[in-house]
């Protein structure tokens, strides 16, 4: 029986997994990752105000891979050697047919005072948990938002959240009736943050910053952030809450291997997510750098089109056939404020950004039930 391993538990590692079995692949599949559970990230935003608590959002998965046949294998990847064909994990090593790696990223914490004097709020629902216990326990004060990017990979980068916390933070502050004993900034390097949802979104968002109030520094990047501020390359300003996302860059077990890195340090692929001189060794999701427009996202949306394209071409190749199959390049967000949202939307195609409608917060409330019933 043909053996494929998949390495992680996150969105493209499910999806490949959904893809695989709907193709038709009767081959044994074995999953690796530390805990048999996704968690869903993108609904974290919802996490300060409440509206989710951590449980609602890790995802345990006993029940699906029953469903689907899939063997969970507890434990991280190390390293894989052999061309692919071994994973070696820190819980004994397996051999495989089909390698899909689906590891996410990491954030670069190299920012002096990152670790000490900020909440990384995409780090998991413990984050989440920590900006909504600070919260509640503020009377007052400045909270400072930003993130960064990955300089040798500007599209390494996760913006979007970041806005939501913001106007969601801002919604909260208003809804308790105290946002006026709150300065809210936002920070960032680039004088438009977010330009890969494009120039119309970007616009749209400073925008909602300055009717909300909310004071921007832009242009000059942090260069560390101390207990009660932020330094930036030009200036300075107080911040007593501080949440920074840094850039993305590839898995820290990738050091071990001698997988083809891009520049920022993901793995290097191709327009059908096959590793570039692997055979029979793919890559999905976050922990790749693949071909594309210049605004193709590292989003959960485009690590589920990567794993739909990596499984049909690995179906293709158990029949004997050459995979066929190129992952379409689309990016699809909305920026939630707690109460309505702004959708973005990008493709070869088209691209389209909607003004802020209450109707996109439920958009995205339901999608999230929807993505969610599978793995129920
Ligand atoms: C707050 C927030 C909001 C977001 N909002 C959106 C949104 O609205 N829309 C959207 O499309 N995207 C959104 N994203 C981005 C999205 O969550 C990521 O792009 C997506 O999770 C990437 O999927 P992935 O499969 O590549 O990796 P992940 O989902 O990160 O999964 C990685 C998996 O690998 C496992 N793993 C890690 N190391 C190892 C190892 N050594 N061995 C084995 N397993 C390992 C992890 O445990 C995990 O199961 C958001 C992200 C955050 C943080």
């Amino acid at each position: 029986m043909t053996h494929i391993v998949i390495l992680g538990s996150g969105f493209g590692a499910l999806t490949a997994v959904r893809q695989l079995r709907k193709s038709g692949v009767d081959a044994d599949i074995t999953l690796v990752s530390p805990k048999r559970q996704l968690t869903y990230l993108p609904s974290l935003i919802w996490m300060p105000s409440g509206m989710r608590k951590g449980s609602d959002l890790e995802i345990d998965l006993g029940n699906f891979f029953n469903r689907q046949k899939v063997t969970w294998h507890q434990g991280s990847v190390t390293n894989v050697t052999d061309g692919g064909r071994t994973v070696e994990t820190d819980n004994g090593t397996l051999t495989n047919d089909y390698l899909i790696i689906a590891t996410g990223s990491r954030f670069i914490k190299k920012l002096p005072g990152i670790k000490e004097n900020a909440i990384i709020p995409c780090e998991g629902v413990a984050s989440g948990q920590q900006i909504a216990d600070r919260l509640n326990e503020m009377d007052g004060g400045t909270i400072a938002i930003g993130f960064g990017t990955n300089p040798k990979e500007p599209g390494a980068v996760r913006g979007g959240p970041m806005f939501e916390f913001l106007f969601g933070i801002d919604t909260l502050l208003r809804r308790q009736g105290r946002r006026d004993k709150f300065d809210m900034v936002f920070f960032n390097g680039a004088p438009k943050p977010g330009i890969r949802l494009g120039e119309k979104a970007v616009a749209g968002l400073l925008a909602e910053m300055a009717r909300r109030d909310i004071k921007t520094y832009l242009g000059a990047k942090p260069t560390r952030i101390e207990a009660d501020k932020v330094v930036t390359e030009r200036e300075e300003f107080a911040a007593d809450l501080v949440l920074m996302m840094p850039g993305l860059t590839g898995p820290l077990w990738l050091d071990n291997t001698e997988l083809p890195r891009s520049e920022g340090g993901f793995i290097r692929a191709d327009e059908k997510c096959r590793v570039e001189g692997w055979p029979q060794t793919y890559v999905v999701g976050d922990t790749g750098s693949y071909p594309g427009p210049d605004w193709l996202a590292k989003q959960a949306h485009q690590a589920d089109l990567q794993a739909e394209a990596a499984a049909k071409n690995i179906a293709d190749e158990i029949k004997g056939q050459a995979p066929g199959h190129n992952f379409k390049s689309e990016l699809v967000c909305i920026v939630d404020t707690l109460n309505s949202g702004i959708l973005v939307y990008r493709s070869d195609k088209r691209s389209l950004t909607l003004p802020q409608l209450k109707i996109s917060h439920w958009a995205k409330r339901t999608f999230e039930n929807i993505y969610l019933r599978p793995y129920r």
